[in-house]
């Protein structure tokens, strides 16, 4: 999922510790074996060998609709190919493609106050919602709703139609407690929240610049919602926020327009789509799924200093983008400075500003292709008797929406897959990763398991069957699979557009860590030998299900 919160961390800008250019420091990737040549089995150097590929930077972070993710599709499926699978996207391809746009703001937005202010777009002022009807105001009468750090005093919701209402955001307050308050302005014509400054520029430009989405529809109810600067606000209201009284008139006005443009991602975003034809005839015709996503969320408009942003992730957001964003206490700053003067000792800064997304999820990517090839090459009772179908889905960050595309529009009967496994993240859940030891995160036995029992026990006992049979036997772990989790995880991950059309469907995973939706996320940072060895449970996983008798519970009606 995508994650934009408030940028407070004490990286170093790259520009106040620029390098010579040339002075890269050297990366760790393994040189390209000459002439590498991957194996039939599921080994580390083949889940290696493909990773530095799929999250290089040349693939600048694969964001649905871009060219980095085009490529990684081409490659997906290239890899299919290769394999001998069946192509089961569109019109007998490998790609199922998936309708997406290019939204962001229209750089003809204009707003000026009665005082003659032109306010600046991004600077001053910035749209919201691609959702709303465009907007037009015609000296719209001004009004200060009041503090959202003051709810007891915040104007009544009454007499705001046609009006732009002024909300003020103080400085540090949670945004994600706005939401609820915004909707008592609904019939404003617009909400203005003082709290573009506390924005990270990484979402300013993600507005500014376009993001992927697959719905473009607007909704005449959706709210018409603009960040102002404090300067804009003070402008707009003639006088400083907090020399007014919440409900006041300021006899004041806004006038101008603004909207959102839609335009067809440059690149089409597409599903992969292959199948292993089963060895049983009566059986080959009922499929296993196996998924993973191949996009990410991109790159990064400003680039930070790797190393420091990792070090402070690993003192104050353990589990990066899921962690709250806050400012480092001294203590931690201590420690903070501690890791960077050991890694200056050996390397300078680096530049980076492209989320590599090597475990989000090139892990799960390249350990569906390496289990093709351990099928593909198969012999025997190493074949499956039911097909395995694989998808590498696009979209997953803006909202399983590759997934869901394919389970809306399966290119096989969707009551003929008998069970879906899919892979997120399942190349990290190291010690380093999880300083807690013991079995659980960070021990090489840990295990996310979403899903596995809920639609049918007997799938899920299938899979701890063929895990309790690995050398080295995973923990399932299914404390993010309990009913009413807070994360959710059961709805958050792909497996779950299979599992709404009843299908038995699980989501592994070896958790989040510091790099989670970060830049760092590179493929140096990947346990590959964990990585093999999820791989080959899941192998050995789907194996079980395509040889067994059905599933109970997985007769979808
Ligand atoms: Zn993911």
């Amino acid at each position: 999922m995508k994650r934009l919160l408030l940028t407070l961390i004490a990286v170093m800008p790259v520009n106040a510790v620029c390098q010579a250019p040339g002075s890269r420091p050297p990366r760790t990737a393994p040189p390209k074996a000459p002439g590498w040549v991957s194996e039939p089995a599921i080994t580390a150097a083949d889940l290696r060998q493909r990773l530095f590929l799929i999250a290089d930077d040349s693939m600048m972070g694969r964001e649905t609709g871009s060219l980095g993710a085009f490529k990684a599709s081409a490659y997906v499926a290239a890899e299919f190919r290769r394999l001998g699978l069946e192509p089961a996207g569109d019109s007998g391809t490998y790609f199922q493609k998936v309708p997406f746009w290019d939204v962001k703001v229209d750089p003809s937005s204009r707003l000026v106050t009665s005082s003659g202010t032109s306010l600046r777009l991004g600077t001053d002022f910035l749209p919201v919602s691609f959702a709303v009807p465009p907007r037009v105001l015609t000296q719209a009468p001004v009004v200060y709703a009041g503090s959202v750090a003051d709810t007891t005093n915040l104007m009544a919701p009454t007499g705001v139609a046609e009006k732009f209402v002024v909300l003020d955001v103080p400085q540090g307050f949670d945004r994600r407690a706005i939401g609820p308050l915004l909707g008592r302005y609904r019939d404003a014509l617009t909400i203005g929240i003082v709290a573009l400054d506390q924005l990270g520029s990484e979402q300013i430009a993600r507005i500014r610049e376009g993001r992927p989405v697959a719905d473009t529809s607007r909704n005449p109810r959706a709210l018409a919602l603009v960040w102002l600067s404090r300067q804009a606000a003070a402008a707009v209201l003639g006088k400083e926020p907090a020399a007014i009284a919440p409900g006041t008139a300021t006899g004041t006005t806004v006038s101008g327009q603004y909207d959102f443009t839609r335009a067809a991602v440059a690149w089409p975003a597409r599903n992969v789509v292959g199948v292993l034809r089963g060895s049983d005839p009566a059986l080959r015709t009922e499929y296993v799924s196996l998924s993973a996503h191949h996009d990410h969320v991109g790159f990064d408009h400003h680039p930070v200093d790797h190393d420091s942003l990792r070090a402070f992730n690993r003192i104050v957001r353990p589990i990066g983008a899921d962690s709250p964003n806050r400012p480092a206490t001294d203590e931690e700053n201590a420690k903070i400075r501690a890791i960077l003067d050991s890694l200056r000792a050996i390397r300078p800064p680096r530049p980076d500003s492209i989320r590599n997304g090597a475990d989000d999820d090139g892990s799960g990517t390249v350990a569906i292709i390496e289990i093709a090839e351990a099928f593909a090459r198969a012999q025997g009772a190493d074949r499956p008797r039911r097909s395995i179908l694989f998808v590498s889905h696009t979209g997953e960050e803006a909202g399983l929406l590759g997934s869901r595309w394919y389970s809306d529009h399966p290119t096989v009967p969707i009551d003929s897959i008998v069970g879906e496994i899919d892979q997120d993240m399942i190349g990290r859940g190291t010690a380093s990763d999880f300083p807690r030891g013991g079995t659980g995160a960070g021990s090489p036995t840990y295990l996310e398991v979403i899903g596995a029992k809920r639609i049918s026990r007997e799938f899920g006992e299938m899979l701890e069957a063929a895990n309790a049979k690995q050398p080295v036997p995973f923990v399932f772990d299914y404390t993010y699979d309990a009913a009413g989790h807070p994360l959710q995880y059961y709805c958050r991950a792909d497996h779950y557009s299979y599992a709404r059309y009843g299908i038995p469907s699980v989501a592994f995973s070896r958790g989040e860590h510091l790099d989670y939706h970060q830049v760092t996320d590179e493929a140096q940072y990947i346990s590959y030998q964990d990585l093999a060895r999820v791989t080959q449970m899941v192998h050995d996983g789907a194996l079980a299900v395509a040889n067994a008798p059905r599933p109970a519970g997985s007769e979808t009606t």
